[in-house]
C-alpha cells in the first residue's frame, strides 16, 4: 500500500517549471544535481518522498524526481529500510 499522494496546491516548484527537468533520462547530469535541489524547502517534501518510496506505476516504482530524490536514491533508501526492518 502506498503513502497518500502529497497534498500539493500548485505552488510547488515542480508545478511551475519544465516537466522534463523532473523526469529526465537516466545519465543526464542535471538529473543528479538539478531538479532534486529545487525540492529543498518544498512544503510537501516529506510527503512527496514517502509517496514516491511506496507508490508504483504498473509493477514498478514511480520514476523521476520526487521529494528531492532521484530513483536511484530512493532505491538505496528502500534497501536501507528493508535492512533496518530485518535487523529489528
Ligand atoms: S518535493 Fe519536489 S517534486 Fe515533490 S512536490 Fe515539492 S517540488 Fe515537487
Amino acid at each position: 500500500m502506498s503513502a497518500p499522494y502529497p497534498p500539493v496546491d500548485g505552488t510547488e516548484v515542480c508545478a511551475q517549471t519544465d516537466p522534463d527537468a523532473w523526469f529526465p533520462e537516466a545519465g543526464n547530469f542535471s538529473h543528479r544535481y538539478g531538479a532534486p535541489s529545487l525540492c529543498d524547502g518544498c512544503h510537501v517534501q516529506v510527503e512527496c518522498l514517502e509517496f514516491a518510496l511506496t507508490a508504483t506505476a504498473g509493477d514498478r516504482p514511480v520514476v523521476g524526481v520526487w521529494g528531492g530524490t532521484t530513483n536511484p536514491q530512493r532505491q538505496r533508501i528502500r534497501a536501507q529500510r528493508a535492512r533496518n526492518e530485518r535487523a529489528a
